[in-house]
This record gives C-alpha cells, structure tokens and sequence, in this order.
C-alpha cells in the first residue's frame, strides 16, 4: 500500500500567500507523487506498464520534470506540449502525440520530432500513410461506449468528433493494406469522469477485438477518464480495482495475442487534481436581500470550470478555519456573471480573508486566460516541505506585449483609417 500522504496544513497554504501573494496557484508534490504510485501499483501485475500524464491538465514545466523523475511519459494535442515535453527533459519516445482535428503538416512536424503518433481521423491516415509508410502510427479507435460525468465531456458516443468508429475498421485495414504503413498502438479516450469499472471493462473488450485485427502491436493505450473527488461523497473510480480486473485480461490478452504488449493510460486529472489548491483574497462581503457575497480577487479568468462545466469546487476559508458556519456565495471580479459557489457554508469570512479552492491542480490553470486584462496568478510548488515559485505572476507587460500600436497622428495613418 501507498503510505498515507501528509496534507497541506492551512498554516502552510497562508504562509504561501503572504509569500508570493494573491490570487496563487500551490500544488503539493507529495500528491502527485502518491497518485502515480498508486496507478502503477494498481497495475502491477502487468509486464509493462506506462502512464503518459496528460500535459494539458496541468503544464507547467516543473509539474511535467517531477513526473519524469517518476517515470511517466506524456500525452500531448499540441505540437507546442511536444514541445514543453522535450524543454522538460522528455525523450521524443517517451511523447505521444494525440491531437484532434489537427492539420497534417502539424502530424508530420511532430514525426519529424520522433514521437510517437496518434491519429484519430481516416483521411488523415490515409495522407501519413501514403506520404510515410516507415513511420508506424497508433489509432485513435472510438468504441461508442458512452461513459462520463457531464455530456460535454463524454467522447465516446456515436455523434463524438473524436477517434475512428470501431464501424470503419474495414475502412482502416484498407488504408494500411494500400499504403503498406504500420500501426503499432491501439487507443481510446472514452471521455472523462468513468466511474463505472464495468463500462471500461466493456469498452476494453472492443479494444481488444478491434487489436486482435492488427499484427504489428506494440502498445494498447486506455485513454483516461480517471474520476476523482470533488466534494465529500463524491464516488472516484476504484483504480484497485480496476487494476486488478484489467490487469488480468490484458495478461490473458497478450498471450492469446502472442506477444508481450505495453498496457498504455494517460491520465491528467487522476495524477494533479488533488494536488492543486487555489488561494484567493476575499475583497469585500456583499449582503443584499437574500445572499451573502464573498467577492474575490479573482474570476473565471483564473479557473474557470465552475462557469464552464458546472464543476464543484470546496472553498475553504483557511484564515479563520474554526469560525462560526455560514452561507455565502462566492463570486469573482468579472464584468458578467461569475459564480464560483453558490450558498456555501464556509467559515465566517472577513474582509481580507484568504479563501482555498480545493482540487485545483487540473484544468484550472491550464485554462486560465487574460480576460478583463488580468493577469494570470502565480504557481507554486510545494516539494519536500518547501515553497518553490514555479510560475511568476504576469506584469502588465504580459498585456501588452504582442500588440501593435497604430499611430493615428501621422498623416498616412490618418489616410488609412478614413
Ligand atoms: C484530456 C485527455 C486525457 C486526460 O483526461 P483526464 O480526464 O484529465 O484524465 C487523456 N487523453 C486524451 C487524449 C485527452 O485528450
């Protein structure tokens, strides 16, 4: 078993704001760490095992060189998180390439990088395939298993932008039969949030009869979907049991397969979401009629899943983590609606207050963005019971700096604008 992880104090975290200021990203590295040691002892009875973290839950480039310190590889949908990868310290073998709807020249230049490969569109693979049959390409299969926690985030059904349909397989065999190419990995990303073991189970089953059908395997990769808890009660996928139940029909597999496949995942939000805490300063409390508004110095800018998805965050008020309970409604700065929680009960909260968003590690700054021409908050990592700033707080030179000034005083400006 996984020791039992030490969290955070709420001394520390308060620590951390006075440090480096509000709004601030910490994540605590010990989780990360214990997270990826549970996935692969959840996986260890399988011969070869590799977890490729999704970059784009969390890519900061020290987060992506703790990973490879641990062993991980990565996932990427951008030739710019190959690219983080590589500036990470990330061999080009230990980067897959699982982009969406992506043009082909991107495809080739991450090739020409040497990582692997996965596509998830026919014409796609019938273009790399004519133009480099010697680059061996893994597909991207979608087994219509509907799974997932919210409908914006379910991949795998019949309507979904991603993967090939397990329906066109014969399309597939075609295309590498004309163009000679090879396909070395089998993949699905059934969507996030999978809390039914038996529905990955399901889905895997038409995994394994898709790769029965390709003789050049090196890997099958199961995506991700991982579901953590976001608030008390929250059901997470029982990775154990998973491990134990997948682990012994991909051994089966291999061997009626003939050859000692790599069982593949990429997760992010199972390796970071627990790690990430994000501290805000409460501004003012706002009473009217009804509510009680705890206003922040942030907004959706900062984390936006709450507007966006609907996503449950605790906050906590680690200021005053004894006070009397009540109900507030937390909002941000942003000039239109912009609710992080509505009717929490939080800690009395005064003026002042450093606020904690819990399960902030993934798709949090990530997505963060500029808008109200804010700046993006700091990120820190809290490694063997040290603060070390990962990520400075932008200026307001980061506002500005790519914009072109127009001067409309000269003459041939003034001939321009007319
Ligand atoms: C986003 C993504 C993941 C990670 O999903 P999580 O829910 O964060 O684990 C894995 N694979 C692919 C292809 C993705 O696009």
């Amino acid at each position: 078993m996984v020791k039992n992880l030490k969290i955070m104090t709420e001394n520390q975290l308060l620590k951390i704001a006075q440090d480096f200021g509000s709004p601030v990203y910490v994540y605590d590295a010990e989780k990360i760490e214990g997270q990826y040691k549970r996935l692969t002892n959840a996986f260890k009875d399988v011969k070869s095992l590799k977890i490729n973290y999704a970059v784009k839950a969390l890519s900061n480039i020290s987060i992506l060189k703790l990973l490879h310190s641990l062993g991980s590889g990565i996932d990427t949908v951008s030739i710019q998180e190959v690219q983080l990868g590589l500036t990470a310290g990330y061999k080009p073998e230990q980067i897959i390439f699982t982009p969406n709807g992506v043009s082909l020249d991107e495809i080739e230049k991450a090739a020409k990088l040497g990582v692997k490969i996965n596509i998830d569109n026919l014409s796609i693979l019938e273009q790399f395939g004519t133009k480099h049959p010697d680059i061996p390409v893994c597909i991207r299969i979608n087994p219509h298993v509907m799974a997932g926690g919210n409908s914006n985030i379910s991949v795998g059904h019949i309507d979904s932008k991603f993967g090939i349909s397990i329906h066109q397989i014969p399309h597939i065999l075609r295309i590498v039969e004309n163009t000679k190419m090879t396909i070395n990995g089998i993949h699905m990303h059934t969507g996030s949030d999978i809390l039914d073991i038996e529905v990955f189970l399901y889905a895997s089953e038409i995994l394994f009869k898709t790769a029965k059908q390709f003789k050049n395997l090196d890997f099958i990769d199961f995506g991700s979907g991982f579901k953590v808890p976001y608030k008390a009660g929250d059901i997470e996928t029982n990775i154990e049991e998973l491990g134990k139940k997948l682990s012994k029909r991909f051994n089966d597999f291999c061997k009626e397969y003939g050859k000692e496949l790599t069982l593949a995942f990429e997760p992010g939000k199972f390796l970071v979401s627990e790690s990430g805490n994000f501290l805000v300063q409460v501004n003012a409390v706002k009473q009217t009629t009804s509510t009680v508004f705890a206003q922040i110095d942030s907004g959706f800018n900062h984390l936006i899943r709450p507007m966006f998805y609907g996503s449950h965050h605790d906050i906590i008020n680690i200021s005053n983590p004894r006070g009397k309970e009540r109900f507030y409604t937390v909002v941000g700065y942003i000039c239109e609606t912009d609710t992080f929680g509505s009717n929490r009960r939080i800690n009395e909260i005064s003026e002042g207050d450093v606020l904690c968003f819990k399960n902030a590690g993934a798709y949090c700054f990530s997505m963060a963005s500029n808008y109200n021409s804010r700046y993006r908050p700091a990120e820190v990592l809290w490694y063997k019971n040290q603060a070390y700033l990962i990520r400075k707080r932008e200026t307001f030179d980061d506002i500005t700096k790519n914009q072109v000034e127009v001067d409309f005083s000269s003459k041939k400006e003034k001939a321009l604008v007319k």
